[in-house]
């Protein structure tokens, strides 16, 4: 079995996490008799410097020509002033948008050794164990008529049917593995669009008896979230919801740099860290490779179709946790405090230990 995969460390620590996601692959390649092809590019910032555009043409193809892509993150200081198309950030939307990857998932489970690493009570984190599933390549982010001038800025929320279907029926699905609980999130006591989304919503549900479905206002679910996280199960947004309220879900269960998430279409797939390039610590050897590292299980479980291998990989990082072993962003007293390399070392050593039989 031999998979391709496209490597895109983009920026910052991007360039860190994404050398220690490699070399996990690598080692549960040999170890589990999957060969993978890897094929990197320049994207985001670096791109810019090298091409002048955050994203080429032939680095967009490349990604299409792979069974997915792996993706550190982009942006920072450097480049904010430029023209919005010149971005890093607009090198995120494009890859997706060209990719057609319409579904985004991100996990928010606690693991047991992080519990006290919240901002949270652990009484009301213990056990959280949700998936924000956000719709990705529509909405307010991508309607028209948008601009500003002077005197006023506009922007148009937007859904088809076909975009609102598609991504609830992905939600029901993945209920259905799940605890079979889909709360779908809008604001249709105020928007025409959310109304909408709600009717389709409904609809896609009558194919799915044994899933329940709960609509919750997007305040409501932020509030929620942080209330008593433990009640989702699936929580299905449009995409600028999502946006926030996959935010809120990720620092609730510890740090930015614990969360993977991937990115799906009906062809394509992209993983990622759900964290930005943070400036503040890159090339510093501080990154918490865990959201990169996790990516890659998600990878191998969604486009792979190797569970064994991607739970091997979980596995390995709880182990890690439960040793002691922490990055700084998750650091607390009593905690062994490792560097990104420690760390990735560690996560290589539990996988070398395991069974595979
Ligand atoms: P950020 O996620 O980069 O950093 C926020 C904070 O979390 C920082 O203090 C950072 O040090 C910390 N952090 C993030 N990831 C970490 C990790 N793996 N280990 C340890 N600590 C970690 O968000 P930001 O500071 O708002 O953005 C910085 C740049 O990244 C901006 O240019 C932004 O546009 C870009 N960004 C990119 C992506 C992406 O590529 N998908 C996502 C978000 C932000």
């Amino acid at each position: 079995m031999s998979f391709k995969i496209m490597l895109l460390p983009g920026d910052g620590i991007g360039v860190e996490v994404v050398s220690s996601a490699v070399k996990v692959l690598k080692l549960v390649a040999e170890k589990c008799y999957i060969s993978f092809e890897f094929n990197e590019g320049l994207m985001g910032g670096c791109s810019y410097d090298e091409y002048g555009t955050p994203l080429t043409d032939e680095v967009l193809e490349e990604c299409r020509q792979t069974d997915a892509v792996l993706l550190g993150a982009v942006g920072g200081p450097k480049w904010e002033g430029l023209p919005h198309e010149s971005k890093p950030e607009a090198a995120l939307l494009k890859l997706r948008k060209s990719l057609g990857l319409f579904t985004n998932i991100r996990p928010a489970k606690v693991y047991d050794s992080l519990v006290n690493s919240s901002t949270l009570k652990p009484e009301v984190l213990k056990d959280t164990d949700f998936v924000v599933l956000r719709e990705l390549t529509g909405g307010i982010y991508f309607g028209n008529p948008r601009g500003y001038d002077d005197n006023r800025g506009w922007n148009t929320m937007e859904y088809s049917y076909e975009e609102v279907e598609r991504i609830a029926r992905i939600g029901f699905d993945i209920a259905r593995n799940r605890n079979k609980l889909v709360t779908s999130v809008d604001k249709a006591n105020v928007l025409e669009c959310s109304q909408f989304w709600r009717k389709v919503v409904h609809e896609v549900h009558k194919d799915y008896p044994d899933v329940e479905l709960r609509d919750m206002y997007v305040d409501n679910a932020a509030m929620q979230i942080v209330r008593n996280p433990r009640q989702f199960d699936v929580l299905l947004t449009s995409n600028l919801f999502g946006d926030i309220l996959s935010d809120i879900a990720g620092v609730i269960t510890g740090s930015l740099g614990m969360l993977p998430s991937a990115s799906l279409g009906t062809k394509h797939a992209l993983y990622e860290p759900i964290h930005g390039s943070a400036p503040d610590i890159a090339g510093k050897n501080k990154a918490n490779p865990l959201g990169t590292i996790s990516s890659v299980a998600m990878m191998l479980d969604y486009t792979f179709k190797q569970p064994a291998t991607a739970s091997l990989i979980d596995k390995a990082i709880e182990q890690t946790l439960r040793s002691g072993f922490r990055t700084a962003d998750i650091y607390s007293e009593g905690d062994t405090l490792v560097n990104t390399e420690e760390m990735t070392q560690l996560v290589l050593e539990k996988i070398e230990e395991m069974n595979t039989d």
